[in-house]
């Protein structure tokens, strides 16, 4: 029995962690589920958008559902992150049938580093304009590259390539390189190779299929992030993972989407597929793989599907 916090939050949110957990429902594995609030709708009636009480529930649990937070994301999500140290965010560019990917089977994995880089938050003004710290370090870059190659080892992935700009950004790029080859030497198993930033956006579109697991800075990963989600056809059907040591999240890359809320039409696949990553997360590959399979089935058959991929289906 897993202990589970669930945080539908805003929006579609509600509507696709609702269908899932249904989904889940079905598995023999049980799960016990402790729902928690948080967004929009809370920080209207309390105007607190994440209430001290939900960070523990996430705390209390082996992991973490979130569907989506609308307006307060920033002030939900990121918090949420911060506060449990979630140093990866993981985001797999996948094509699914009977979506609009632009090539047929892609399958790769974006492991983005998620504590500093160039979003580590120290800018300030100059005389001259304004400047921003690049911070990296030997500790962060060598847990977030050794968190890219067990995934490898789990998932029966058998390559990572590391993302860099190291011969412009020679020191920072330079430490982040050095320690990718280091824990490298302790995954003999596992091809290693690595990339510039620049060319790894082109050959996202010209050769995609070269890709396995990539392992990447904040900002060349938040990119490259988006640029997989085009590739494959769009937010509507991609999941994302944000784990640390102690704690795992896991939501659709898709917002609260008011546009549709309430409205019973919003694609569940992105949470659905998002609970297959926690699946994996928890180490139950084989339910993991079961859940992915017969959502792939459904897409093929594409008799029941949602308005965004061309059907009539309720949520
Ligand atoms: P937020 O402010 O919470 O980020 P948003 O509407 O700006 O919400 P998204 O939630 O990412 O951003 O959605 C943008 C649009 O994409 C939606 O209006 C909707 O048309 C489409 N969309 C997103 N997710 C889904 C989904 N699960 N099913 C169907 N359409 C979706």
């Amino acid at each position: 029995m897993y202990k589970i916090a669930v945080i539908p939050g805003d929006g579609i949110g509600k509507e696709v962690m609702e269908a899932t957990l249904h989904i889940l429902d079905a598995s023999t594995i049980g799960f016990e589920y402790t729902f928690a609030d948080a967004g929009d709708e809370l920080a209207d009636k309390t105007g607190i958008p994440l209430p001290q009480k939900t960070i523990d529930i996430v705390k209390q649990s082996q992991a973490c559902l979130f569907g989506a937070a609308g307006e307060t994301a920033a002030d939900v999500i990121v918090k949420l992150r911060r506060e449990l140290d979630l140093y990866v965010n993981l985001r797999p560019v996948k094509s699914y049938p009977g979506t609009k990917s632009l090539f047929e089977d892609i399958d790769f994995v974006i492991v983005r580093e998620n504590t500093e880089g160039l979003y580590s938050g120290i800018e300030e003004y100059t005389e001259e304009g304004a400047t921003a710290v690049r911070v990296i370090t030997n500790k962060a870059s060598e847990r977030i590259c050794r968190f890219a190659f067990e995934y490898a080892v789990k998932t029966d992935r058998t390559k990572v390539t590391a993302v860099h700009k190291a011969n412009v950004l020679k020191k920072t790029d330079g430490i982040f390189k050095d320690n990718f080859y280091k824990v490298a030497e302790e995954f003999i198993g596992i091809k290693s190779d690595d990339k510039y930033v620049d060319a790894t956006a082109m050959f996202f579109i010209t050769q995609p299929k070269m890709f396995s697991v990539i392992v990447t800075t904040n900002l060349f990963g938040d990119i490259l992030s988006d640029e997989g989600a085009g590739l494959v056809g769009g937010l509507g059907l991609i999941p994302s993972a944000n784990i640390g040591e102690k704690y795992g999240l896991f939501e659709p890359v898709h917002g609260s989407a008011p546009l549709i809320a309430g409205k019973g039409i919003a694609n569940p696949s992105a949470m659905v597929l998002s609970a297959v990553m926690m699946l994996e997360y928890l180490g139950e590959i084989e339910e993991a793989r079961k859940l992915e399979e017969s959502l792939i089935t459904v897409l093929t058959e594409g008799k029941i599907v949602t308005e965004d991929l061309g059907g009539t289906a309720s949520t």
